[in-house]
């Protein structure tokens, strides 16, 4: 934000700003999650909608179900290789800006599920902004992901990091 001043002739306070810095005040703090749950980590997103930990002090408590009326993606649970579509097209149908928070060990890396049907992370088809580390993590580490991000929105120029690219797991079993 700018300076605060005052108009010498009208005695009216004023504030000078961009206009990219008003945008990206009012998208950091009217972020529109949509939980895209598939196992545990889901459960765990529920509690820090709860009264108790309250994303609303965040600004991001408007969870929706419908990727059009949302800009932030969080992936909770294992994602099998015959969910990764549906998960793609919802990435796709979301609207600019968006960003995306990998939950949990499981759709980060595939967790301790290394077999034949499980997503070895969710970066294979999605880009990822965020990933936060544990199993389930506790809802804290989600608002320290919502406030990753909100960073992220507040410097644009900070871009997100480069997909994780990784060759898919070869099986000796
Ligand atoms: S990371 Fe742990 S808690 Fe989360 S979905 Fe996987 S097994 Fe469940």
């Amino acid at each position: 934000m700018g300076v605060k001043t005052y108009n010498p002739n009208e005695q009216l306070p004023y504030i000078t700003t961009r206009r990219e810095a008003v945008l990206a005040w009012g998208r950091k703090n009217s972020l529109w999650p949509m939980p895209f749950g598939t196992a545990c980590c889901a459960i765990e997103f529920m509690g820090v909608v709860s009264s108790v930990f309250d994303i609303s002090r965040f600004g991001a408590e408007l969870v929706r179900f419908s990727p059009r009326q949302s800009d932030l993606l969080i992936v909770a649970g294992t994602i099998t290789y015959k969910m990764a579509p549906i998960l793609k097209q919802i990435y796709d149908q979301m609207s600019e800006p968006k960003w995306v928070i990998s939950m949990g060990v499981c759709a980060s890396s595939g967790g301790f599920y290394n077999n034949y049907c499980t997503m070895q992370g969710i970066d294979h088809i999605i880009p990822v902004d965020v990933y936060i580390a544990g199993c389930p993590p506790r809802p804290e580490a989600i608002l320290d992901a919502v406030m990753k991000i909100q960073e992220k929105i507040e410097n644009p120029k900070t871009k997100p990091p480069a997909q994780f690219k990784v060759k898919e797991p070869k099986f000796d079993y």
